[in-house]
């Protein structure tokens, strides 16, 4: 036995097999192998760490096609990052008063559709919201309306599932640009697909944060923060080392060098490749049930909800077994616990195989099986 297995059964913490993507509540996702490797070797090796984060942020800007990053303490540190640039730029005055913004722009725009739990770490650094439109669209003059000589940016999110109703970000950016506000996005949970590592900044955006720990398989507490270098250096100046609101969300040596050789090694991938062991693993989880009464599955891939491929199990109204909440429930029962997830649709329990092994698929329609009973 492993003295990791010792451990576990010490504190009664048993080890399963997620396919729910890369929810951080589940573990998010496995660490690279060679990302392992390269932070065991970082890790007892003493520097200056503003060194190594300035050579990193432009490592990182060539990599996101933007300026320059910053590699923060998941995309949640990132959005926090954002505000306090946004806020209090790198004046150290302002910068050591926060989340105290009296007096100072902090006027966060932002559309109804957008908000999101996430949006606290904006609050956090004191930034104020000024919403517009419904939970589902906006118009233009809604925004043109809402900018004030308090607005510090427009914040725009990008996730699976949201109404795709809202402004465009090419159109947000247009008109922020006008007023001379800056636009910060957050697209944490959008890559894969690669294009997306670039793609929010040729729509102008000026900060876009991604998570290091999901898709992209590098440190689980790391995010990686990309775009304009005055933006870029203020959220610095406001992050750790540094002693300032960042500092509660510190990264350590290790952390960033194996951020940098995950994505590295992450855009040098052929996603074709990828898509195609997704794929593969999706048909069999498919195929499984196909022939099950009142059960509808289908593998689904559209870069917008389903950003790879994943296996979606729904529950027509013909089915007359649990339903899937009650399934997802007994999924996690017994010696290995198996996490899914239904956040798309309740009645649709998505199959996701980025964090599957091959011999964990069948593992899994074994208890998928026996959980519908
Ligand atoms: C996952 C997620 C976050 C938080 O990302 P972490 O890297 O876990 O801190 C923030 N915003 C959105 C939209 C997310 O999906």
């Amino acid at each position: 036995m492993s003295s990791l297995d010792e451990l576990y059964e010490k504190l009664g913490v048993r080890k399963g097999i997620s396919a729910a993507g890369t929810a951080t509540i589940y573990g998010g996702s496995k660490l690279r192998p060679e990302v392992t490797q390269i932070m065991i070797e970082a890790s007892t090796v003493m520097l200056d760490m503003d060194e190594l984060n300035i050579a990193a942020g432009k490592m990182l800007g060539e990599l996101t096609g933007s300026e320059y990053g910053l590699v923060t303490s998941g995309s949640a540190g990132g959005l926090l990052l954002q505000a306090c640039a946004v806020i209090a730029g790198d004046d150290p005055a302002k910068m050591a008063r926060l989340p105290d913004t009296e007096g100072m722009k902090n006027e966060i725009i932002i559309q109804r559709s957008h908000r999101f739990a996430y949006d606290q770490c904006y609050r956090a650094a004191g930034a104020k919201f000024v919403e517009i439109g419904d939970g589902k669209r906006c118009h233009e003059w809604q925004l043109e309306a809402a900018f004030s000589d308090k607005t510090a940016a427009v914040a725009y999110l990008f996730s699976p599932g949201l109404s795709k109703m809202a402004l465009s970000l090419d159109k947000v950016c247009e008109i922020a640009h006008s007023k001379g506000v800056p636009v910060i996005v957050d697209a944490a949970s959008m890559l894969p697909p690669r294009e997306n590592l670039s793609k929010y900044h040729k729509s102008g955006a000026d900060l876009v944060i991604h998570s290091g720990g999901k898709g992209i398989r590098g440190p689980q507490g790391t995010g990686i923060l990309s775009g304009k270098k005055e933006l870029i250096k203020a959220a610095y100046a406001n992050a750790a080392p540094h002693q300032f609101l960042g500092r509660s969300a510190k990264v350590a040596k290790e952390e960033i060098v194996g951020l940098l050789t995950a994505l590295n090694n992450f855009v040098n991938e052929d996603e074709q490749v990828e898509n195609f062991d997704f794929r593969n693993k999706s048909q069999k989880v498919v195929d499984a049930f196909s022939e099950t009464p009142g059960l509808d599955a289908a593998v689904k891939h559209d870069n917008v909800d389903y950003l790879t491929p994943v296996s979606s199990l729904y529950f027509t109204d013909e089915w007359e077994g649990p339903k899937a909440g009650e399934i997802l429930q007994r999924l996690q029962e017994g010696n290995t616990p198996i996490f899914m997830h239904n956040l798309i649709h309740p009645d649709e329990l998505i199959f996701d195989p980025l964090n599957v092994d091959d011999d964990e698929v069948d593992v899994v329609i074994k208890k998928i099986r026996e959980s519908m009973d």
